[in-house]
């Protein structure tokens, strides 16, 4: 049995789902993937319209950040399509992108943005860049703290944490249709037959142990949308059929506006300090 990698609890298995624990201590959920498989951070090349439906929240974030009086410099680690890190661009901060994968090399380089080709779980390179910016990459780690620890001791100032939430009505809902023994929903959730699958659920008091223990203060939070009407439409479009993907569209827009009024957003964005800079 695993131990919680945020409080060093031992967590529970899930009655109905095995490869699932809950770390009741800190409200944590941890996939063990009970077959290996192949790790690497697919995107499925969707970025531009996600990129633009995610305006806003970058706004607000970087308002946030930008309130602060520092010499900037942004970094994206699992960068993707480099949704953040293509906004920080486009404001004239020095930038640079990691990604495990080098499909969007060419892209960010042509943009003036640099590009270093390295794994997140194993990362050791100096890092010189102040603000640093996970996002919908922290989940997909076996050891979250481990790559913390690291950017802990290099020249960050400020870490941007964007993860799923298992606050959200969609997380929710999943594990009570799992509960009553309807899988695929909770399967598809944790992208268990994915090449990336969730191997984390944070809560706000797990995140909280997490940067607490890495010496980060979570300074604020930002709720962030599953997925915004089109955005989720044309991803579902992408596996699913028409009637399938209208259907779970719908289902998805009622439960992010329960999201919205019960302010328990699906994804959350965690604004952390690094307490060891002054
Ligand atoms: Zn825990």
């Amino acid at each position: 049995m695993i131990s919680c990698p945020n409080c060093n609890l031992t967590p529970d298995y899930l009655p109905k789902d095995k490869e699932v624990s809950y770390c009741s201590g800190c409200k944590h959920y941890i996939y063990n993937q009970l077959e290996n498989k192949d790790v690497l951070f697919s995107h499925d090349h969707v970025g531009d319209y996600q990129y633009k439906t995610r305006k806003k929240q970058f706004k607000k974030v970087f308002d946030f950040i930008l309130s602060k009086d520092l010499n900037y410099n942004f970094l994206e680690i699992g960068a993707g399509f480099g949704g953040y890190i293509n906004y920080a661009n486009k404001k004239g901060f020095n930038c640079t992108a990691i990604d495990i994968d080098d499909y969007y090399k060419n892209q960010y380089e042509e943009s003036g943005i640099k590009f270093i080709k390295a794994d997140a779980n194993e990362l050791d390179i100096n890092i010189d860049s102040n603000v640093v910016i996970l996002s919908h990459i922290v989940e997909h780690l076996e050891k979250p703290k481990k790559l913390l620890n690291y950017l802990i001791n290099q020249n960050v100032d400020y870490l941007i944490i964007e993860v799923p939430s298992s606050h959200g009505m969609i997380f929710k809902l999943s594990k009570l249709f799992l509960n009553l023994n309807i899988f695929f929903i909770w399967n598809r959730l944790w992208q268990k037959n994915s090449n990336s699958p969730h191997l984390h659920y944070f809560s706000d008091e797990s995140m909280y142990e997490m940067s607490n223990d890495c010496r980060f203060k979570i300074e604020t939070t930002i709720g962030s949308r599953f997925a915004t009407l089109r955005g989720s439409f044309q991803r579902t479009l992408t596996t699913e059929n028409l009637i399938t993907s209208l259907i779970s569209v719908i289902v998805i827009q009622i439960l992010e506006l329960l999201n919205h009024l019960t302010k328990c957003p699906e994804n959350k964005i965690y604004i952390l300090r690094n307490l060891n800079k002054k």
